[in-house]
C-alpha cells in the first residue's frame, strides 16, 4: 500500500497514516490474508483440487477486493476452468 485510503498521503510502514491517524493495521492483515489465501487456492489447483481452490478464492475475495487480488483470483479461475 503506497497510499493512504483516507486522504491519499505517501504511506512508509507505520500502521497509522502520518497525515491523518488512519489506523492501516486492519487493512495490512487482510490483504496478508487475501495473499495467503490466494497461495492455498494456487497449491490446491496444482493438486487437481478444484473445489478446495474455489473456496480458497472466495476466502480472497472476501478478505480483499483490491485490483491485484482481483486479477491473481482471475487467473486462478481461468486456468481452473480449463483444467
Ligand atoms: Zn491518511
Amino acid at each position: 500500500m503506497s497510499r493512504c485510503p483516507a486522504c491519499n498521503a505517501r504511506l512508509g510502514e507505520a500502521a497509522l497514516c502520518r497525515r491523518c491517524g488512519c489506523d492501516l493495521s486492519l487493512s495490512r492483515k487482510a490483504r496478508l490474508q487475501a495473499r495467503l489465501a490466494l497461495s492455498h487456492a494456487l497449491k490446491a489447483l496444482d493438486h487437481h483440487q478444484t473445489e478446495e481452490a474455489e473456496r480458497w478464492l472466495q476466502q480472497a475475495l472476501m478478505w480483499n477486493s483490491s485490483d491485484w487480488t482481483i486479477k491473481v483470483a482471475g487467473f486462478i479461475k481461468t486456468q481452473l476452468s480449463l483444467s
